[in-house]
């Protein structure tokens, strides 16, 4: 399928409006990298370092974790790869981490509730990625941050690691770019202040669609029930997109959505000018974006949502179709 859209795999995801898209690529293991040169992606927007940690039957060291986060850093070369703190609980259960009994796990602890309540792991955590970076650039986010006070006290943490490298006498980073992952829907309404001390925010589109509609993404039953295009979904995404643009907040979206091309054309039409993806649909999503006219897409949009209809969908497509 990669071969299918090797034509276009070096030119860029521009609209024919002329709006360019950028594509990265979600990661997490050694065997991912290889695709950054063949998707034709401009970085990795998101690199689960949990894989890491799930994939063993022990704590990773430290060594071991620098030496892997630097083989990545090699593989990108200048491309920019976007490091993820571990992100478990939930879903993602460590086998040698005491199993918490929690009635919803979900909404429970997990992400960087865990990391800012026993921030061992996340000191190791850090201290690799800054050893790896080895005066490099660097760009690292806290996933599940749901309010002000978690970033700031994740981002304290990042630079009390930093003062130590320094005191060590370590080379710190050429540059340091500390994010936090929007995936609940409380940070899409967090104070504008918020909005400017982030150096970056990504949109975890899974979990935060997740949170919105209250619907369990693991769960076969209710997993579908929800469409992305949903009026209600894409008017709160639109909002993040302008409260980052008036404060200047770059802004990317990493969820499964942002690597399906209908739902990631209508997410570049509402303003949206990162998306992370899987590596396989890089191509199929720059494909449609190269052949589409995003306001007018846009306009689609704004009619749906002016008539009543629950979801933009049945429009995007109409168009689309009528499009060829
Ligand atoms: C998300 O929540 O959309 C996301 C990108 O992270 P994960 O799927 O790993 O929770
Ligand atoms: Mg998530």
């Amino acid at each position: 399928a990669q071969e299918r859209y090797a034509s276009i795999r070096e030119k860029p995801a521009t609209s024919l409006d002329g709006e360019t898209v950028h594509l990265h690529m979600n990661a997490g293991l050694m065997a991912d990298l290889p695709s950054l040169n063949s998707s034709g992606a401009e970085g990795v927007g998101l690199f689960r370092t949990e894989l890491q940690f799930l994939i063993r039957n022990q704590m990773p060291k430290r060594t071991e974790l620098a030496n892997l986060y630097s083989r990545v850093m090699d593989a990108a070369g200048d491309m920019r790869v976007v490091f993820r703190t571990l992100d478990i609980g939930s879903d993602k259960v460590l086998p040698y981490m005491a199993p918490q009994d929690e009635p919803n796990p979900a909404l429970g602890w997990r992400a960087v509730r865990v990391a800012l309540d026993k921030p061992g792991v996340m000191r190791m955590q850090l201290q690799a990625l800054l050893r790896a970076a080895n005066g490099r650039p660097l760009t690292v986010m806290f996933p599940f941050v749901a309010q002000f006070d978690e970033y700031r006290a994740a981002r304290a943490e990042m630079d009390k690691a930093l003062e130590r490298e320094r005191i060590l006498g370590h080379p710190l980073p050429a540059s340091l770019e500390v994010g936090a992952m929007l995936e609940t829907p409380s940070l899409g309404f967090a104070p504008k202040r918020f909005f400017e001390e982030v150096d970056f925010l990504s949109i975890g589109g899974n979990d935060l669609k997740q949170f919105f509609f209250a619907a369990d993404r693991e769960n076969e039953r209710v997993r579908r029930r929800y469409d992305t295009l949903n009026v209600s979904f894409l008017t709160f995404l639109e909002g993040i997109v302008n409260r980052c643009v008036d404060t200047d907040t770059p802004l990317s979206f990493c969820g499964e959505d942002a690597g399906r091309p209908i739902e990631a054309v209508c997410l570049a039409a509402i303003g949206m000018r990162h998306l992370s993806m899987r590596p396989a649909s890089i191509g199929p999503v720059k494909s449609l974006l190269r052949r589409v006219n995003l306001a007018e897409i846009k306009a689609v949009i704004d009619e749906a949502r002016i008539s009543g209809e629950q979801s933009v969908r049945p429009a995007v497509m109409t168009y689309l179709r009528n499009q060829g």
